[in-house]
């Protein structure tokens, strides 16, 4: 039985003090449930965000991680430096990061290594635009997605990951995918892992992302293949992520 994880992208919002807030209001919620939570942060308030979740049940995260170990990559942060703020998760291949700045499949595979050197859970985001979902081309783009982490860092290295598939036409733009269309999507994932080592197949924890809500969620999670959700916008107010998270399995 796979353990259900919801985690939190804040993206590039708020205030260190709307954040400490939040991070509070959160842990003030937690309640015991049996399933994993995590934030992930703003990287400039790592710190700060750290110095309240140590001792609770609320994991941190970044939103991304440095393709290198170390060096003249001015403007980046490595792998080490986010573990020294017990940084447990790490988002590669975010979309925003793969449409926006550039990121590439392999870039996305070397961020993954990166982490995982250091001991962070890499959340592997994958997914399809709009148009390639129209020319049915999702699983294909999934393939190569999937394919760059796995030539790089071995089907082995996806027992200490975590996958989200996150449709893009779904992030942000309050169309979240139907049940069926997340369940279908995850249940290829897990059969193109399966594939290749069942074992990891049967382990990996596949989340979804894209317009989740307290109002959807349960529904997304009671799918056999979805094990929680990677949360953007829902996750900006203490009470609307802790309702998502209490929708898990
Ligand atoms: C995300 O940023 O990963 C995401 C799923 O965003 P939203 O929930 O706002 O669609």
């Amino acid at each position: 039985m796979r353990r259900s994880l919801v985690i939190g992208n804040w993206k590039m919002n708020g205030t260190l003090a709307s954040a400490q807030l939040l991070a509070k209001g959160i842990i003030a919620g937690l309640g015991s449930a049996d399933a994993d939570i995590a934030v992930c942060v703003p990287y400039i308030y790592l710190p700060a965000i750290n110095e309240l979740v140590k001792d609770t049940a609320l994991g941190l995260g970044s939103q991304n991680i440095a393709d290198k170990a170390s060096g003249a990559y001015t403007g980046e942060i490595s792998a080490s430096m986010l573990k020294e703020f017990n940084t447990q998760y790490a988002l590669v291949g975010h979309s925003e990061r793969r449409s926006y700045y550039g990121d590439t499949n392999a870039s996305v595979a070397a961020r993954y290594v990166q982490a995982q050197e250091q001991g962070i859970i890499p959340v592997l985001c994958v997914g399809e635009t709009l148009e390639q979902r129209e020319q049915d081309q999702t699983f294909a783009v999934i393939n190569e997605q999937l394919d760059a982490v796995i030539n790089l860092a071995g089907i082995g290295s996806l027992s200490k990951a975590v996958i989200a598939y996150e449709p893009v036409w779904a992030i942000g733009t309050g169309k979240t995918a139907t049940d069926e269309q997340a369940q279908e999507v995850h249940q290829y994932i897990r059969q193109y892992i399966a594939a290749k080592d069942q074992a990891i197949a049967d382990k990996v924890q596949i989340l979804y992302g894209g317009s989740a809500k307290p109002d959807n969620a349960k529904g997304l999670f009671a799918q056999p293949d979805i094990d929680g959700g990677l949360i953007g916008g829902a996750s900006l107010e203490a009470e609307s992520f802790l309702k998502i998270f209490q929708s898990v399995k």
